[in-house]
């Protein structure tokens, strides 16, 4: 038996003594593949929840827990679908994984986020900064789209003493309040859309937007905001989450 048999034999059998351990499910399947059958049919099933038109998170007695409290500084938020079940897994694998088979099941979502933020390709993305490179892949995967789009690293988070941290832990608007600059100019007159991989509240969102309303002169109507899923939390629980 030569090599390349050899190691085919063997993975056949090992894919019986140790199959893998579906990320979405905790069901055993065998390896080779992200996620077991049933959650990989799954990735695109459609979504049952209503949401707020503005921040994307879940309403309760037809009014969102956030938004009415709130200013929101951006006119409109886009996302290509929920963070939950095998999405969520997938994602996890693509950001922390750094999987590639992961990123491109997710690849419908970065367009359909794109189509329902409709853009025109004269817009400006702004990354929202994160240790991980899935913001950053997907803004290139856009601009392979859509060519005339630009992207802009002019965002940047500030250093947080680790007092203050602890400090002002309990709540999470609060710290998030003053917690990005912009490091580069921006015209008042362009359009943006902030990029983020998964949104919560929308509050991360809305500090960057207000950080350019506040320092660039950037009217509100000038900025969208979009995220690649949206994580759909029912009111209070909204602390602990971006
Ligand atoms: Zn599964
Ligand atoms: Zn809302």
């Amino acid at each position: 038996m030569d090599t390349k048999t050899a190691s085919k034999y063997l993975s056949v059998t090992l894919q019986y003594i140790f199959p893998e351990i579906c990320p979405a499910c905790g069901n055993t399947f065998p390896l080779g593949s992200l996620l077991c059958q049933d959650c990989h049919a799954s990735v695109y099933d459609s979504e049952k929840s209503s949401a707020c038109p503005t921040c994307g998170n879940l309403m309760s007695d037809g009014e969102c827990q956030y938004c009415k409290t709130r200013e929101v500084f951006y006119s409109q938020k886009c996302n290509g679908g929920e963070y939950s079940g095998a999405r969520k897994a997938l994602f996890r694998l693509a950001k922390f994984h750094k999987s590639r088979k992961a990123l491109s099941l997710l690849k419908p979502f970065l367009f359909a986020a794109i189509e329902e933020c409709g853009t025109s390709g004269n817009q400006i993305l702004l990354p929202v900064p994160s240790r991980h490179n899935l913001v950053r892949t997907m803004v290139r995967e856009w601009k392979l789209i859509q060519p005339d789009i630009q992207i802009v690293n002019a965002l940047k988070k500030k250093a947080r003493k680790k007092e203050q941290k602890q400090k002002e832990r309990r709540d999470r608007f609060a710290e998030l309040l003053g917690s990005f600059t912009l490091e580069e100019s921006l015209s008042p007159d362009k359009q943006y859309i902030l990029v983020d991989d998964v949104a919560t509240t929308g509050a991360t969102l809305n500090e960057i937007a207000r950080t350019l309303h506040e320092e660039a002169g950037i009217p509100r109507e000038n900025i969208r905001a979009m995220s690649l899923l949206q994580n759909r939390q029912q009111s209070a629980t909204h602390q602990r989450f971006l």
